[in-house]
């Protein structure tokens, strides 16, 4: 926070909260401590006390702000519509203090596609030539900054096939659009062809949108409102350029992000409207999909598999039905119910790097859940949970996949 500018969040959303309490059980923070100031009621408390300047924002402070998930399992549950999301991200995009490596990531990496595709060859290389193999092995890796070496551990999968379109199909009965993004670009183009492909052979054209680049929800959860905002301005005039029927998401992060842009934009009188009528148009990939004219099965494939749901699509979209019902059409593919399946896995953006502590309490919780069904894959739709399940299952010599709902049908529905 800037010295001399004043704490403001909307004091209606705010004032919506009743303490009644009900959001506490939900959770993660107060699950792993009890405490009152790591729960949402205690946050919403807190951002309250800073807005009347009952409370200096210090590090102490900000600190139980930045240990939320920004999960929004609380406003999933909380009766009386308290916009937790929204005030969790204005509240931090006055107290993140000001950071040049958090400019670089954000602004100069993540924001432009081919810096990013440039990386993602490098790190390619690093690990088809044996150097990753090579660090581990020699234990030189231990050598690495703290947060680089976590960021490593986390073990992106760089060396995985970049996105390729697939064939037009021959009568299209729609035409969509699919999120490219940034992180998701270079580390599961895979998963993009294999949402496509299945788009595909369901009937469904995907349009080439060149000009799409990321959608800021990065930007957003870490503070930089200014960015997330251009980028939001970016992403629409790409996508309505397209004119297409939907804009597909395949990273619950980002389409949750998307369906924010409504808000994020409704006090520029420029885009306000055009940000409204393209958040009609955003859908998941398994919402989408769920609301096609599908077959009664979508192929086979003899598995056991547990699904995670990811905190951006379960409580964020509310979508938790429609990916269940697209693995339960796959004939031979036993889907069983981990427990807590929608309890944050502890990756939430940047939050596994900068709050170490809780993401591994929490990774560790998930992956005893995995392991307790005895599935051999465990599937989810965001790729955050997909890396920081892949690292806790790893970490304990787990022989068990980490697919997304896409690459399951698609292994289902081949040829
Ligand atoms: S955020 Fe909602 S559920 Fe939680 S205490 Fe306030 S009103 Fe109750
Ligand atoms: S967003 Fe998640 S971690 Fe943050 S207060 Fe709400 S439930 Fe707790």
């Amino acid at each position: 926070m800037t010295s001399g500018s004043a704490f403001e969040l909307p004091s209606d959303g705010l004032q919506k909260c009743i303490r009644c309490g009900m959001c506490l059980e939900a959770c993660p923070t107060y699950a792993l401590t009890g405490l009152e100031t790591e729960s949402p009621r205690g946050r919403i408390h807190l951002m309250d006390a800073l807005t009347r300047q009952r409370v200096a924002a210090t590090a102490r402070v900000s600190l139980h702000l930045d240990r939320c998930l920004g999960c929004r399992a609380c406003e999933a549950v909380c009766p009386s519509g308290v916009p937790y999301g929204e005030l969790i991200e204005l509240a931090r995009a006055q107290l993140a203090p000001p950071s040049r490596l958090r400019d670089v990531l954000l602004r100069g990496i993540l924001a432009r596609p081919r810096v990013l595709d440039a990386l993602g060859r490098v790190g390619s290389l690093y690990e088809r030539t044996g150097l990753r193999a090579l660090l581990h092995a020699t234990g030189a890796i231990r050598a690495l900054p703290p947060a680089l070496r976590r960021l490593e551990s986390l073990y992106p999968p760089l060396a995985r096939p970049r996105y390729r379109p697939p064939a037009r199909p021959a009568a299209p009965t729609a035409r969509v659009a699919l999120l490219l993004g940034c992180v998701m670009r270079v580390a599961y183009g895979d998963v993009h062809t294999s949402a496509a492909r299945v788009l595909a052979r369901l009937g469904v054209e995907v349009v080439d949108v060149p000009q799409q680049a990321c959608c800021g929800a990065l930007h957003a959860h870490a503070g930089d409102r200014a960015a997330a905002r251009g980028l939001a301005r970016r992403a629409i005039a790409a996508f309505d350029a397209a004119g297409v029927d939907a804009v597909v998401v395949d990273a619950a992060g980002c389409g949750a992000h998307m369906r924010s842009y409504a808000a994020l934009l409704a006090d520029d009188p420029a885009w306000a409207e055009r940000a409204r009528s393209f958040v009609a148009g955003v859908r998941d990939v398994t919402e989408y999909l769920a609301s096609l004219d599908l077959p009664a099965t979508l192929g086979r494939l003899e598995a056991r598999m547990t699904y995670q749901d990811a905190c951006h699509l379960a409580h964020a979209q509310g979508i938790r039905r429609q990916p269940r019902e697209l693995l339960r059409r796959i004939e031979g593919l036993d889907l069983v119910e981990m427990p807590h399946a929608d309890m944050c896995c502890g990756s939430a953006g940047t939050y596994n790097v900068v709050q170490p502590e809780y993401a591994d309490l929490l990774q560790r919780a998930k992956v005893d859940a995995v392991l307790s069904t005895g599935a051999t894959a465990v599937v989810s739709a965001n790729p955050g949970c997909m890396l920081q399940i892949a690292a806790g299952l790893r970490a304990r010599g787990a022989d068990v996949a980490v697919l997304h709902v896409v690459e399951v049908l698609d292994r289902a529905m081949r040829p």
